[in-house]
């Protein structure tokens, strides 16, 4: 809405809650695109993968994720589209510039790429694996389920990730090794703020920095720990706002100020 006001234009930003199994509301709520009454809509859980075969086509990210989070109508044909990724790749850039500690010139000068491990393999995952693979990273997931992990891998084959089980972390892999720290599961999520996805017996790698895609708390006991071991870290807001803002620049054509959607959102939260 912030986003609306600032570009002059009309509109509402509205919520149309549909329950997991009810395709006839979502099916409903896309005619409405298709009609024009609805100019896009963003999708989330558990909606994300269901909401593909209701559409007309994909971009080739939303295709290589396999999940969408904005639809859009243009030449009469419903197009899926995924902005997690990007947004994920412009926050992490942005925390990233803003980090003296992340030396990507060493990587270079060494000729290695940087090195991810991502915890969570379920939607949010995806979309980060996409875009950190795509940005040259080397990725390597954590899953409770390494079947979930695999999946992910299968849809991904031009990449090579590497599958480590959650249980096994501190045994599998050398964890010192990593660059970055992405936590993509819910676990110290509001309300179990006490919660962290790292297990409290291994100490995190020395010079990585620390994403945690959940804003709510935003600071997580995750990046908490983190930041007590002198490490940078930074919390999901970031990417939430740039996956806003992409979707408003695809529903809208105009460039929408972070800074103004940053300040609904802190507004909101008081
Ligand atoms: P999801 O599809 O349900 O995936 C969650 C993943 O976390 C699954 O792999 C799940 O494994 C794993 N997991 C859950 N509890 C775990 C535990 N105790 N230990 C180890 N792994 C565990 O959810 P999602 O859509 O990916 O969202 C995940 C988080 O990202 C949420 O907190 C969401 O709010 C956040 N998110 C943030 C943004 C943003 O813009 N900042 C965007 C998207 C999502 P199982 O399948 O075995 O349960």
């Amino acid at each position: 809405m912030a986003a609306l006001r600032v570009c002059g234009l009309q509109g509402d930003y509205s919520l149309f809650p549909i329950q997991p199994d009810d395709f006839q509301s979502l099916k409903g709520l896309l005619d409405r695109v298709r009609a024009g009454k609805i100019t896009g809509l963003n999708v989330t859980i558990p909606h994300k993968q269901t909401v593909v075969s209701f559409l007309d086509e994909l971009t080739s990210t939303a295709q290589a994720i396999g999940a969408v989070n904005t639809i859009f109508l243009r030449h009469d044909k419903l197009i899926g589209d995924n902005t997690d990724a990007p947004g994920f790749m412009a926050d992490l850039k942005r925390f990233l510039g803003t980090e003296s500690c992340f030396d990507g010139a060493r990587h270079r000068l060494q000729n290695q790429k940087p090195r991810a491990l991502v915890l969570g393999a379920g939607g949010a995952a995806r979309a980060v694996v996409h875009a950190l693979a795509n940005h040259g990273w080397s990725v390597s997931i954590a899953a409770r389920r390494t079947e979930q992990a695999q999946q992910i891998a299968l849809s991904f084959r031009n990449y090579e990730l590497q599958i480590v089980n959650f249980s096994s972390l501190q045994t599998d892999v050398r964890p010192l090794i990593f660059d970055l720290l992405v936590n993509t599961t819910p676990v110290g999520m509001a309300p179990k703020i006490d919660r962290s996805p790292w297990p409290g017996n291994l100490p995190f790698p020395a010079q990585a920095v620390i994403y945690d895609l959940i804003y709510n708390p935003s600071e997580t006991k995750f990046v908490k720990d983190a930041c007590r071991q002198g490490l940078s870290a930074t919390n999901g807001l970031g990417m939430l706002i740039e996956q806003a803002a992409l979707s408003f620049e695809i529903w809208t054509g105009q460039k929408s100020s972070r800074d103004v959607m940053f300040d609904a959102v802190r507004q909101t939260a008081r």
